[in-house]
């Protein structure tokens, strides 16, 4: 049976150590052969510094978005907003011949401003808003669980006021012309394996983490959401890659699907959209280079 909700794997890139051969080459290697795409979105300066990593995801499948020309937030004047995506955008064209087409704030910091100006510069998505699961924080709450967000009481008004406004909603929403908002799961690698008030997850209990998961997916099961997850590489590869064959492996059991975020973002376009989500992206890039590698095209490392 094939559920509605679709699932996608992000993880950013920020300075760019990420080793090639110990950890973005297992990285690919994994997806690869539990096939799913990912998407990563990355930081101008580190795509500047590291041209082959860059080229080398984006030659294996992977949706290189954009991280910010630096990782530092993304606030204030609307013209100081698109000149940082401008400048994002030209590093991107200088090393990989394509920009982006979609967008996440590092820290994913930013104000309202940024939704204009992504519009304006010609981008299809932005996934720099959380959305929260309700329903597994109030069980957590109550259950003390092994999760157990150990929120204090009087943050659950503000959490629900969030989620019956809609803020902190799974769905993708319209934030500027062109531009849909794809939220971002609030409950990223980070939160499990290194936030001071997490659960601290050891070696031994990844299980957990797909297990929180697929809980979440279960809540949000209906086609009008999505579940967007943060696995970033330097968290992620190569010693917990075991997690996501885990929970890909569980999910695709139980019928969700997996796209990139320029998949969603497509898909997911509001009708009659000026744009729908194929920009002259790396998207394009991704599929060529597919089809090169499957033809045995030639060795790209
Ligand atoms: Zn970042």
């Amino acid at each position: 049976m094939t559920r509605g909700l679709r699932i996608a794997i992000t993880g950013d890139i920020d300075d760019g150590l990420e080793d090639l051969d110990s950890c973005l080459r297992p990285l690919c290697e994994t997806l690869e052969s539990i096939g799913i795409p990912m998407t990563i979105p990355i930081v101008a300066h580190a795509v500047e510094n590291n041209p082959r990593k860059v080229v080398y995801l984006a030659e294996h499948g992977v949706e290189v978005s954009g991280h910010g020309d630096i990782h530092e937030g993304f606030a204030g004047p609307l013209e100081v907003q698109r000149q940082r995506l401008k400048k994002m955008n030209e590093t991107f064209g200088k090393v990989l011949g394509v920009v982006p087409a979609g967008f996440r704030a590092p820290f994913l910091a930013h104000d309202e401003n940024l939704y204009p100006a992504l519009a304006l510069e010609g981008f299809s998505y932005d996934s720099s808003r959380t959305s929260i699961d309700l329903l597994m924080r109030i069980r957590e709450m109550i259950f003390r669980r092994h999760m157990s967000y150990r929120d204090p009481l009087a943050k659950i008004p503000g959490t629900l006021i969030r989620r019956v406004t809609g803020r902190g909603s799974a769905r993708p929403y319209p934030v500027a012309s062109g531009v849909i908002e794809l939220p971002v799961f609030e409950l990223d690698d980070w939160f499990f394996f290194e936030y001071e008030r997490g659960p601290h997850i050891t070696r031994g209990e990844l299980s957990k983490v797909s297990d929180t998961w697929m809980a979440a997916a279960r809540h949000l099961a209906d086609s009008q959401s999505v579940l967007v997850l943060q696995a970033h590489p330097k968290r992620i590869s190569p010693d917990r890659l075991r997690l996501l064959e885990d929970f890909v492996g569980r999910a695709k059991a139980e019928g969700y699907r997996f796209s990139t975020l320029v998949e969603l973002a497509k898909l997911y376009a509001p009708p009659g959209s000026s744009r729908d989500g194929t920009p002259p992206s790396l998207s394009a890039e991704r599929n060529h280079a597919r089809s090169l590698s499957r033809s045995g095209g030639p060795d790209k490392e």
